[in-house]
């Protein structure tokens, strides 16, 4: 996979990323290795990344042995439920302190008791079938299909990193772009859409959080998607800082 393993003060530290956060953490902790899942074809990268799966827990633990890991730091996405267990079994099998960093959920949002709480996307692209007016959908490229089924004749604007690997009904139209967006960026949005429903996931943070603003001042629906259940037991933050104070009070190895 070709990556540069950097061995500072005999730490050798991996940011498991593909998040805002694990950017962050790259960009404090240049001598850190950075690990992408190698989905998005044009990443932001740093020229420590290693790019693809270690092929499940067992392979990640391997991983970690044969790099001589001192500590991880699980900054994945909170969606991405795989990794977050892998992390925690190969870690606990290896002995390797694993910090996960995650940004807080939006159901402390002062607006998350009006919106539509639900399990996952079929049950999402339900509930915006019931809606009225144009669908703001923004659940990411792996899940943006799914919605093809129930909201096919409906207009719907998704907005993506990257375009889904499949082709969109004629009424969809596609945005690709990148967060952080503004919340005057999003209100524009509605305004131009008239968006009737946002359909989005508990992603959390505040790099996409002006869209539920936006949804409230518009009156639009917000149906929630609720995050996946965390590994018990790991430790956690909810800011990068917070994980660089965790990194900085890491022991030395002799
Ligand atoms: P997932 O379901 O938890 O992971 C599936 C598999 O992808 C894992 O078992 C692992 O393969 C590999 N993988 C995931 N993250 C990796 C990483 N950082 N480095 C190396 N391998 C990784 O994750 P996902 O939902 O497919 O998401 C993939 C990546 O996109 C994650 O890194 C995540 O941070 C990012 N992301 C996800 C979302 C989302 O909503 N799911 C949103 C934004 C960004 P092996 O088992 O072979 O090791």
């Amino acid at each position: 996979m070709g990556f540069l393993l950097v061995v500072l003060n005999g730490r050798v530290i991996v940011i498991l990323g593909g998040t805002a956060e694990g950017r962050r953490l790259a960009a404090a902790l240049p001598d850190a290795m950075v690990s992408l899942a190698g989905r998005t074809e044009r990443p932001a990268l740093s020229d420590r990344t290693r790019r693809g799966g270690f092929g499940g827990a067992e392979g990640l633990a391997s991983f970690l042995r044969q790099s001589q890991v001192t500590a991880v730091l699980d900054a994945t996405h909170p969606f991405a439920g795989q990794m977050h267990h892998n992390a925690a079994a190969a870690c606990a099998e290896t002995g390797t302190p694993l910090l996960r960093v995650e940004r807080p959920s939006w159901a402390a949002h002062p607006d998350a008791e009006g919106w539509s709480w639900v399990a996952g996307h079929e049950e999402a692209a339900g509930e915006a079938a019931t809606t009225c007016g144009p669908v703001f959908l923004t659940v990411g490229r792996q899940h943006t299909l799914d919605y093809v089924g129930q909201l096919a004749h409906r207009a719907v604007v998704a907005r993506l990193v990257e375009a889904p690997a499949g082709a969109l009904p004629p009424s969809w139209r596609l945005l690709t772009a990148r967060g952080p967006f503004s919340l005057d960026g999003e209100r524009a949005l509605f305004r131009e859409h008239r968006f009737g429903c946002l359909v989005t996931k508990d992603s959390g943070g505040p790099h996409t959080d002006a869209k539920l603003t936006a949804a409230a001042e518009a009156g639009a629906t917000v149906v929630m998607i609720r995050r996946p259940q965390a590994p018990p037991g790991v430790a956690t933050v909810g800011s990068v800082d917070a994980a660089l104070e965790w990194v900085a009070h890491l022991p030395t190895p002799t």
